[in-house]
């Protein structure tokens, strides 16, 4: 049995989030990053927190937001492990596709996202937001799901194999219920997905 591997984006290959960076743009950090934490650990429903923080982040132009993303860090061992197996990772995340494709392009996984309406540089606001479990149905083979946030939880739930990665920020206490195997250091996840290949 050969697993493909579905990466959630945000704190498992970004090692920061990536909305509440943006957010410093408009001053609104720390609002961000406090709706961003609530939002990752089940506290909001993350529809109505994610429409509310792209509604604030819109008035930054596209091209900006695209750069900002691109200079954020990222966890160098998971993208090594997604660059030497590309055809076997993909990327799942319910950020905005407009906004991260540079990003994505660059790390050069297949990859599924929220859908943006844009006008010119300007975000108008959200298509469709991504619902994780769709990997499922898309890739032919059975899935590792590797993520953190409550977000996650229903991609990692249909999955026959799952690992919460807690590196970047302590998973979701719904995650930890739900995985097989719970990581701390990147170095460590990369030793066990090299496992599973
Ligand atoms: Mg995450």
């Amino acid at each position: 049995m050969r697993y493909h591997f579905a990466f959630d984006l945000d704190g498992t290959i970004t090692t920061k989030e990536i909305l509440p960076i943006l957010a410093r743009e408009l001053g609104m950090y720390r609002e961000m990053e406090e709706l961003t934490k609530k939002t990752m650990a089940g506290e909001i429903p993350f529809d109505q927190s994610f429409t509310k923080r792209v509604q604030m982040l819109k008035k930054i132009p596209v091209s900006k937001v695209q750069k900002i993303i691109l200079d954020i860090p990222l966890n160098k061992h998971v993208v090594a492990f997604i660059k030497e197996n590309r055809n076997r990772c993909h990327i799942v995340t319910q950020n905005l596709d407009v906004w991260i494709e540079p990003l994505l392009m660059r790390i050069g996984a297949p990859y599924l996202a929220s859908t943006a309406d844009v006008s010119g540089d300007r975000l108008k606001g959200i298509k469709k937001i991504l619902r994780k479990k769709i990997i499922h149905s898309v890739v032919d083979y059975p899935i590792v799901a590797i993520g953190e946030g409550f977000n996650d939880l229903e991609m990692i739930v249909d999955a026959p194999l799952s690992i919460a990665f807690g590196e970047i920020h302590k998973p979701a206490p719904a995650i930890l219920d739900a995985v097989d195997y719970a990581v701390y250091d990147a170095q460590q996840l990369c030793l066990l997905l090299n496992r599973l290949l």
